[in-house]
């Protein structure tokens, strides 16, 4: 600003506030009026900043004190007022002291009959109330009467000063003592009536700011306790709820259907969840242990007075950021190495668990090389499942022979050929439309059908028979019951039949030993049951499936379908036909609802309550020995009805905000579906959508604390079949059964000759279950000095994965790394050649069993105790940091580090690193960064996944230490085991929203490609790596080229 018209300002207001001149004063007035109504807010606060508000105000009080007030200078006063109050945050206080406040009511009341002079003063009280305590002044001071004297029942007169005046009303009633004063004076029975009447005469939608600024006034009351009493009392649900039904779909009413969905939220009566208790169905007693029984739900009301408005969620945006003071700033923690947290002579318990450091493969020959071709092994399709996935038929449609053809084209179909190019490799399904058939995208696989596609006459009549109950027929824990059940053997045949008929169907997959596995695998209530998509296997569908796009006012609808039930209660049928709490049964099949079961590994519903015919309220089992982390949900539902949509709410859901807000389904799995030859589960249901609810942790329940809020899940499925049993989950279930059957077919598919597979078992944990390590090499040419020496000198690769039971995504990557790592792939060959790889596919597995979400059976995160696990408490974790204190204390540490998760709030895959530098640069603190040595290779990795995975992305990677992080994997193997190279590595639940995966979900396949792309960048991360061999170089540069046709230049860059 220039100084001459600086100080040309200063003399403008010096005049204004000394002149009596009326000319000169209404002159000033225009010139001020222009010079604002040019540029930009800067010269507002300009003018501020120099006294404007102030000489403004004086010449107000100056002015009306007069004998009669002139009106002339008056008017373009308040404009100005009202323009530069705007813009100053202290323009309430400085009306206060200049006496401007009282002035302007007295104005206003004088003036109840003359519409523009009330209209200025309107707008300048307006300004000067938006500061609550000057707002809870005036109220003293009798605005709201006033106000209350301007805003009629519906006219078309004077709408402009009637919009002003609710406006300043809304304004008043941000104030908690205006709010109880218009509770006290019946303001809120006022305001229904007269938002009643506009409603029902405006219908031309003319005066929707009148009636929206009615509606924030009811806001605003009813951010208070008495407010929403008074609400209730005056039937404001059902009078706000009944005027906007017939105006939902119109787009001009949008203002006024907001405001109302948001009084209706936060006036709805707020209750405890309708269970018992808040802990788990499901108690475990940890040893060493005294149970605490958590304080059970109290009936009364006792929620908190929280108020909070909250918007429609629909506008949010998804990600959330790292707050920066979680940055670990101490640059001690950040750099000093922490002592063994246990004796050092425990770690030679490790050494049996490293057998491949001291084997001497006598039973090799001597002589070097050897036939690493000709094995014919017990499964004949060893090829990776992607190989397969991408050839134009499923290996096992083919007979062995041409199998074996195919394993001799592995080169071609190398995992080389799907490194991420420019063109998209993913067959997109077309879109389906909501209460379609969910599975007409998903092509038949061979079960069931022959080659003309119509189906086996066997299976056909077996459906058809309905003479069995798959409830019944898996039992493997009653395994006995098989032969004297009161079902007839010929039942038992028809599934024999079944399973025969199917045994190759899913590759990696046998239903026979996942049954064998299952009775081995214990729970906490020790289930009796097996799930059938875990029992009969899943293939992937052919095709990929896209997010789901989400519809407007999805949500708003689902908002007024809870309000309705309070109001209309008369068509709710509220009645509970499924509870883990309650022994006796609850469902009797005649009765025309679904039948509802959880049961079974990684089943966690607890209850299930019928609202509407086909409308169900579930609550998911919280964490054992928990009272929290409700996210993962795995059920069976049966007895429905096809083509018909049933809605699902998931009411206790504990996470703010959901994936399932931005494109993500929920998997379906249908048995009828599985028997027709495609057992798949597939990303299904529509109308979903995530939402704060009105349920409430009682404040006595949260130990005196505010109690949490819930958010319900919202979504509707049109099944498939009629009398079908179907299973919904949450995301692609992955049991810890399943691991077991998974880890044993693999090792019986690997060519001994070639591959050095063994399985030992880390520990026992909690609940008594083998924790597996798999140990995956090559194996040694020969027994030669030379050859084992090169064997026992390869450098380690250590993965885990699956700490968190609800993260079953993670469970697919690792399988696509377990697969691809024992492949004849030849990117397979060259790593297992030159590194060891010591792999805990599931650090939880009791998590995993009982269908928790987050924690072990002793209610932890296991991914917060690596610090200073406890033996008997952390097993599973005590034990891997044991193993690689072990290999560091050898020197061995492994190159890589990395821990497989799953994500629920973003998209794509991505690595979480550790770097000092880059913590302490993000928290701007730079003492000591200069001196600091640190080596980018933790970059290196993330880098050349960005460049080679369809689903990674770069952009999400982070690398930063947070202080909430300490006890992580991650952190841990990085301080105390110095692996620069530590990983968590995320993947979405939902899907890719970048690279050729753009816009669709995740299926198993691509989850599992991811996995073993991660083997890839481990190969390439050697190839550029300094150390790296020269004989590993040629090798690969031979595979490579030998691959150059289906090369990206991308990865020739990695290399030369
Ligand atoms: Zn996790």
């Amino acid at each position: 600003m220039a100084e001459q018209e600086a100080s040309g300002l200063q003399v403008l207001l010096h005049t204004l506030q000394s002149s009596s001149d009326k000319k000169s004063i209404l002159t000033i007035l225009k010139v001020l009026g222009d010079l604002l109504s040019v540029g930009t807010d800067r010269r507002i606060h300009y003018m501020i900043s120099k006294g404007g508000s102030e000489a403004l105000l004086q010449t107000l009080v100056d002015t009306a004190r007069t004998a009669s007030p002139d009106y002339d200078i008056l008017l373009p006063l308040f404009r100005l007022l009202a323009k530069v109050g705007l813009r100053d945050k202290k323009i309430g206080r400085k009306a206060l002291e200049l006496e401007a406040l009282d002035v302007t009511l007295i104005l206003a009341r004088k003036n109840l009959s003359h519409g523009q002079n009330l209209l200025h003063c309107l707008w300048a009280l307006r300004v000067f109330a938006s500061s609550v305590s000057m707002g809870a002044m005036l109220g003293i001071n009798g605005a709201m009467e006033l106000l209350f004297k301007v805003i009629t029942p519906y006219t078309q007169k004077r709408t402009q000063t009637i919009r002003a005046a609710t406006e300043v009303l809304a304004v008043l009633l941000k104030s908690k003592s205006n709010g109880r004063r218009a509770v006290n004076r019946g303001y809120v029975t006022s305001l229904l009536w007269l938002h009643q009447d506009w409603h029902s005469r405006d219908t031309a939608n003319t005066y929707v700011q009148i009636r929206r600024g009615l509606l924030l006034c009811l806001k605003h009351i009813s951010a208070l306790r008495s407010g929403r009493e008074a609400f209730l009392a005056a039937q404001g649900m059902e009078i706000l709820f009944s005027t906007t039904q017939n105006c939902l779909d119109d787009k001009s009413m949008e203002p006024v259907i907001s405001v109302v969905l948001q009084i209706l939220r936060q006036c709805y009566p707020k209750s405890p969840l309708p269970l018992v208790t808040a802990s788990s169905a499901y108690a475990f007693p940890v040893p060493g242990h005294i149970a605490t029984e958590p304080p059970c739900d109290l009936p009364e009301e006792d929620f908190e007075d929280d108020g909070d408005d909250e918007v429609d969620k629909d506008s949010d945006t998804e990600d959330g950021k790292v707050e920066d003071d979680d940055l670990e700033t101490d640059v001690n923690k950040l750099t000093s190495k922490p002592g063994l947290d246990r004796p050092e002579e425990e770690l030679m318990q490790y050494e049996a668990m490293c057998l491949e450091l001291s084997y001497s493969f006598e039973e090799l020959e001597s002589k070097p090389g050897g036939d690493l071709n000709s094995e014919k092994t017990q499964y004949a399709n060893h090829h990776h499942i992607l190989t397969a996935a991408f050839s134009k038929q499923h290996c096992y449609n083919k007979d062995q022979s041409s199998c074996g053809q195919e394993r001799e084209d592995s080169v071609r179909s190398s995992l080389l050929c799907m490194v991420k190019t420019q063109r998209s490799t993913v067959h997109l399904g077309s879109k389906r439309k909501p209460g379609v058939n969910p599975y007409q995208n998903v092509q038949s696989n061979s079960l069931g059908r022959d080659s003309s596609g119509s189906e086996i006459p066997d299976i056909q009549a077996s459906l058809k028979a309905d003479a069995w109950d798959i409830d019944a027929i898996f039992c493997p824990r009653m395994s006995a019951s098989f032969s004297n059940s009161t079902r007839t053997g010929e039942a038992v045949e028809v599934i024999d039949k079944l399973l025969q008929t199917h045994l190759k169907c899913v590759p990696f997959h046998d239903p026979y030993l996942y049954m064998a596995k299952a009775r081995r695998t214990s729970s906490v209530v020790d289930f009796k049951m097996v799930a059938f998509p875990d029992v009969w296997g899943h293939c992937p569908p052919s095709t990929t499936q896209p997010m789901l796009e989400r519809k407007c006012g999805v949500q708003r609808i689902r908002i007024f379908e809870d309000i309705r039930r309070l109001i209309q209660p008369s068509d709710v049928i509220n009645k509970v036909v499924f509870s883990l709490d309650e022994p006796w049964p609850l469902q009797d099949n005649a009765s025309n609802c679904l039948q509802f079961f959880s049961k079974f590994e990684s089943g966690n519903l607890r209850k299930a309550i019928q609202v509407r015919e086909f409308e169900y309220d579930l609550l998911v089992n919280v964490d054992v020995n928990s009272t929290q982390h409700q996210q993962w949900f795995y059920f069976k539902v049966s007895g429905m009805q096809a083509a018909v949509p049933y809605h699902f709410n998931i009411i206790n859901c504990e996470k703010p905000n959901s994936q399932f807000n931005y494109g993500m389904q929920p998997t379906l799995y249908s048995v009828k579906e599985a028997l027709l030859g495609r057992p798949t589960w597939i990303r299904t249901g529509y109308e979903i959508c995530y939402y704060k609810n009105h349920y409430r942790q009682s404040t006595a329940a949260a130990g005196g604390a505010s109690g949490k809020c819930y958010y319900t899940l919202t979504f509707a499925v049109t099944f498939p079949h009629n009398e079908d049993v179907c299973y919904l989950a949450y995301h692609y279930p992955y049991t810890y059964t399943a691991l077991m059957t998974h880890l044993d077919i693999l090792e019986k598919s690997v060519n001994l000759k070639e591959v050095y597979f063994r399985q030992d078992v880390l520990c026992q944990t909690l609940g008594g279950n083998p924790c597996p390590l798999v140990t995956i090499t090559a194996m040694p040419e020969s027994n030669s000095d030379e050859h084992l020496e090169q064997f026992r000198h390869r450098p380690y690769q250590v993965i885990t994965a699956r700490v968190h039971p609800g993260e079953s995504n993670a469970s697919w990557v690792m399988k696509g790394t377990l697969e691809f790592l024992v492949s004849s792939d030849p990117v397979a060959r060259l790593l297992r050649e030159n590194f060891i790889f010591k792999i805990i596919p599931m650090l939880n597995p009791d998590g995993v069993i009982n269908g928790n979400h987050r924690c072990s059976l002793s209610g932890e995160d296991l991914n917060r105790q690596w610090l200073s696990p406890s033996a008997h408490l952390q097993p599973t974790i005590y034990h891997a940091k044991g193993l690689l204190y072990h290999l560091s204390s050898i020197g061995r540490s492994p190159v890589v580090f990395c821990d497989f998760h799953g994500h629920s709030q973003k998209k794509n895959v991505f690595l979480y690193g550790c770097s000092i530098k880059e913590t302490l640069w993000q928290a701007a603190c730079t003492v000591g960064t200069s001196t600091i040595l640190e080596d980018v290779n933790y970059r290196t990795l993330p880098k050349i996944l960005d460049k080679l995975a369809p689903a990674f992305t770069m952009s999400s990677c982070s690398f930063l230490v947070e202080k909430s992080r300490a006890s992580t994997a991650r952190v841990v193997v990085w301080r105390e085991m110095g692996v620069s190279r530590s990983y968590t590595m995320e993947s979405s639940y939902c899907g890719c929203n970048q690279g050729p995966y753009q816009g669709l979900q995740f299926g198993t396949r691509e989850l599992e490609e991811m996995g073993a792309m991660f083997c890839l960048g481990l190969l390439i991360l050697e190839l550029k790596s300094a150390s790296c061999s020269h004989q590993l170089l040629a090798r690969a540069a031979t595979l490579l080229s030998a691959e150059e046709e289906a090369l990206d230049q991308h990865l020739q860059r990695f290399l030369f």
